[in-house]
């Protein structure tokens, strides 16, 4: 369903991304996984055409060209972003921060109808809707931009740093509820620093380092592949 070729980007003459390479079929969860500053939200930043640098390649969902298209049309086309730290309105209530998750065209039709998706899916947020969304925990704040995201009835959902911040319990909820929603269809590319979590959730992982695809595979095989082991699962 997503296919990056050749995925360039650059912050002046700074290169974050050397042609990257990533496919993701319809109905799969991938993990990427890099240190930081390895170019993972620059990556997911320039497939939903928000990167701040320049950037050049191929980006297509089921086929169809996003290179030309705008950051809003790229949600149209049903690609929603989950941005690293939040980045929920913190002075708005939880369902506030909901409702504009729906401003696309695609979504508006069926906004009461995703809200209560989502509400169902997180019921913590229902008692949570008239809550100003700064006062909540870090995971109920994931679970609002999750569901923000939601809301904007995505066919690829990009969710940056899934476990940054959270305990480990609020984590593995997330997780949850992150295959049930992966189960109902929705396709996931996540970048993660927690590899366990990430693999987890994932059928497939891509290795990046210094901006470059240095190592993909089924997650079963990164698993046990030795540098994966050794880098970044401290074994
Ligand atoms: P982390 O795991 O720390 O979030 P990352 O793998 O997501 O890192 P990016 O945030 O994509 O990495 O950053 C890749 C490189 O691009 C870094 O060297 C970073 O400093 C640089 N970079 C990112 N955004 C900008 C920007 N807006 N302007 C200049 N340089 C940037």
């Amino acid at each position: 369903m997503l296919e990056t070729r050749g995925l360039t980007a650059s912050y002046g003459q700074f290169r974050a991304l050397f042609g990257v390479d990533l496919t993701l079929a319809a109905g799969e969860t991938v993990a990427i996984i890099g240190a930081n500053g390895a170019g993972k939200s620059t990556l997911l930043r320039a497939i939903a055409g928000i990167c701040e640098g320049r950037v050049s390649g191929q980006v297509m969902l089921n086929g169809a060209s996003l290179t030309a298209l705008n950051s809003d049309q790229i949600v149209e086309q049903g690609v929603a972003l989950v941005p690293e730290g939040r980045a929920i309105f913190s002075d708005l209530t939880v369902k506030e921060n909901l409702l504009l998750g729906a401003y696309s065209a695609r979504a508006r039709a069926d906004e009461a109808q995703n809200l209560e998706r989502v509400l169902n899916l997180f019921p913590k947020l229902i008692e949570r809707q008239t809550q100003i969304a700064r006062t909540m925990s870090g995971g109920e704040q994931q679970m609002c931009a999750i569901g923000r995201g939601l809301m904007a009835k995505p066919k690829l959902l990009l969710i940056d740093e899934l476990s940054l911040g959270l305990a480990p319990r609020a984590v593995e909820k997330l997780t949850d509820y992150l295959i049930a929603i992966n189960k109902e269809g929705l396709s996931i590319l996540l970048v993660e620093q927690d590899v366990m979590t990430a693999f987890d959730l994932s059928s497939y992982g891509v290795v990046i380092e210094t901006g470059k695809v240095t190592l993909s595979g089924s997650t079963a095989y990164l698993s046990e592949e030795p540098r994966v082991r050794e880098a970044y699962l401290g074994v």
